[in-house]
């Protein structure tokens, strides 16, 4: 089985140099470096123990049911609109999650689209490549917050949906004419489920910060805001919390008798051009 799909958008993460197939399941560098990957199309690229927890099979599950019921689908299609309006043909799905977001996607794109599902999360990337299809999809392993071990300008445009950012690597990362398509919350997303249960607050003008932090690489180019209502039961109240970064903080269930039977979901969707 070959790996060039998955090598063609890699470095080493040691000295740089660009990752080949070494047949059968391993990629190595011309330095010698060599990195095993697997049979289901992803390889860890993990320098070190993260210092960021990723999401736990228990988040990815509750994520999947909550995303498979079609509660965050109208983001998902904003999202994926943005994504394919320069009908890109390698994207970066960077924080890809369940892969929820990039299965939106590529029914949008050519049929000759590729898409690289990042992920601090080795089960995130697993259940990615394979809902996304292994003939679409390869997986990468990798901390966000670190120098990437992909190649300069691979991609014409990576998709950012709830996930932390590396704005100077998303930058090299891309073509000059790529975007970069983040979703991020506004302070008042689910707010009636922050209030009866222990969650991480959303920073106020969060947007505008992030617009700051990626001046010095990107142009915001449009910006979208997703607002409803999303009508929800108890069980979907806990799987909120349990999808998001406030599950590595929750301290047993206090607190869930009270919960809403509706919540507010408000999202920016923001489309940068390169600098
Ligand atoms: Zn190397």
């Amino acid at each position: 089985m070959s790996l060039t799909t998955l090598s063609e958008w890699l470095r080493c993460p040691i000295c740089f140099r660009p990752l080949h197939d070494a047949p059968p399941l391993v990629l190595g560098c011309d330095e010698g470096h060599r990195f095993d990957s697997n049979k289901h199309g992803y390889v860890s690229l993990l320098a070190s123990q993260p210092r960021i927890a990723g999401d736990t099979p228990q988040m990815l599950d509750a994520r999947a049911e909550l995303l498979d019921s079609g509660a965050y689908d109208a983001v998902a299609h904003v999202v994926a609109e943005n994504a394919a309006l320069a009908r890109p043909e390698r994207v970066i799905d960077a924080g890809c999650g369940t892969g929820h977001y990039s299965a939106t996607l590529l029914p949008l794109l050519s049929p000759t689209a590729r898409v690289l599902a990042a992920d601090i999360a080795q089960e995130a990337v697993r259940r990615s490549v394979r809902k996304l299809g292994r003939d679409k999809a390869d997986g990468l392993v990798a901390d966000t917050w670190r120098p990437l071990p992909v190649r300069d300008g691979v991609a014409d445009a990576i998709i950012n949906v709830f996930a932390p950012r590396n704005p100077g690597e998303f930058r090299r990362l891309l073509t000059d004419d790529g975007h970069l398509i983040v979703a991020t919350p506004q302070q008042d997303h689910l707010i009636e489920l922050r209030r009866a249960l222990p969650m991480l607050d959303v920073p106020p003008d969060k947007s505008q910060r992030l617009a700051q932090d990626l001046a010095p690489h990107f142009r915001l180019e449009r910006s979208s805001t997703v607002r409803y209502r999303l009508a929800i039961s108890h069980e979907t109240a806990i799987a909120l919390r349990a999808m998001g970064p406030s599950a590595h903080h929750a301290h047993g269930d206090a607190a869930t008798s009270a919960l809403p039977h509706a919540v507010t979901v408000a999202v920016d969707v923001l489309r940068f051009s390169c600098l």
